[in-house]
């Protein structure tokens, strides 16, 4: 449900439809509904609650949401939601630029690819710690030493990081470190783990199943704000289909429909999609073409050294390439990449 408040409403008014909404078992949370100040209703489960709703003083009205995701849904809140986090703007209808390399491999590495992607324009440094590899015998990331790593590599070039939680005992761990928590697509429905880190009240990048829908994607957000978490960005890395040609397929038809239904802001991850550096660029294109509000790029200036993925990663000069081109993309769409050192 959701309670719209008429615009002449008071505090008191206000507190009291939260109260009775406390009272009655249920969340609630603030949104706003056009020019209106509204409460989102959530652990309800049917329709006749809205009556001990509907008569209270200063209530405009009561609506009930047709979705089953609520706080993810345009029904609760119309307009994009808007996060910024250091110098990035996700959903002002610009492209943030993520880059960095797939795994902390050391302090030097980081350290050094952290400087060249700062350099190049990038507004916010990827690089996990903890790696959820597809082999027990691959590097499995260096754990809390590599958090302590990314914040050295945050804090001397100005960029907040975002970081993978790969189990939930380490989500408050994790969010000492880092600016914004990422779920994988491995665990876009291991709900635990979501509760977990929805509770850390961070900003989480979480990246669609391999094969999840645009429906299951969105009811994982909602596992993730019915927590805590208010700035939720989805990431679309490429689906599981019969093709063989790319890591994954990109399917950039998820960035409109979601757009359609969901005020939450979408980018694309051309590494993932696409697992071979030549194809990082068209891909990156396509996702800004097709409306993405950002991009998150590997980058490594030793790829042929790295320990994870190293196939997909972008030199640094392919990364200043891909600023360069994804620039005049923008511009042409009228909006801007990245940070003005571009
Ligand atoms: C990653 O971004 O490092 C990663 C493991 O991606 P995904 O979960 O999309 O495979
Ligand atoms: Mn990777």
């Amino acid at each position: 449900m959701l309670v719209i408040m008429s615009t002449d409403s008071t505090d008191r008014q206000i507190q009291r439809v939260k109260d009775r909404i406390g009272e009655m078992g249920y969340s609630s949370h603030a949104v706003s509904w056009h020019d209106h100040y509204a409460i989102g209703v959530t652990g309800n489960k049917g329709k006749e609650d809205r009556i001990y709703l509907d008569g209270l003083p200063g209530v405009l009205k009561v609506v009930t949401l047709s979705k089953p995701y609520k706080l993810a849904s345009r029904e609760i809140q119309p307009e994009n939601s808007v996060y910024k986090i250091g110098s990035a703007t996700f959903g002002d209808g610009n492209v943030v630029m993520i880059a960095g390399p797939c795994a902390v491999e050391s302090k030097e590495q980081t350290l050094r690819i952290t400087e060249q992607v700062a350099q190049r324009g990038a507004q916010m440094l990827r690089g996990g710690a903890y790696k959820p590899r597809t082999s027990p015998y691959a590097f499995q990331g260096l754990g809390e030493p590599g958090l302590e790593i990314l914040a050295k590599a945050s804090e001397k070039n100005g960029l907040p990081v975002v970081s993978e939680v790969v189990d939930p005992g380490t989500a408050s761990l994790v969010a000492q470190y880092t600016a914004m928590l990422q779920i994988g697509t491995r665990n876009m429905q291991n709900f635990i783990l979501l509760q977990e880190v929805g509770r850390t009240g961070k900003p989480v990048l979480l990246k669609r199943g391999m094969s999840a829908t645009l429906e299951e994607t969105l009811m994982s957000a909602e596992y993730l704000m019915s927590n805590g978490a208010r700035e939720v960005v989805i990431c679309e890395r490429g689906v599981r289909t019969f093709a063989s040609h790319a890591r994954n397929t990109l399917d950039i038809s998820i960035i409109p429909a979601l757009k359609k239904i969901s005020h939450l802001p979408i980018i694309v991850d051309p590494s993932h999609s696409s697992g071979h550096r030549y194809s990082v660029i068209p891909h990156s294109l396509a996702g800004i073409g097709a409306g993405a509000d950002g991009l998150i790029v590997d980058v490594h200036d030793r790829p042929d050294e790295a320990l994870c993925d190293g196939p997909q990663a972008l030199s640094p000069d392919q990364f200043s390439e891909l600023m360069e081109v994804s620039g005049k993309v923008c511009a042409a769409l009228g909006k801007t990449i990245g940070s003005k050192t571009a």
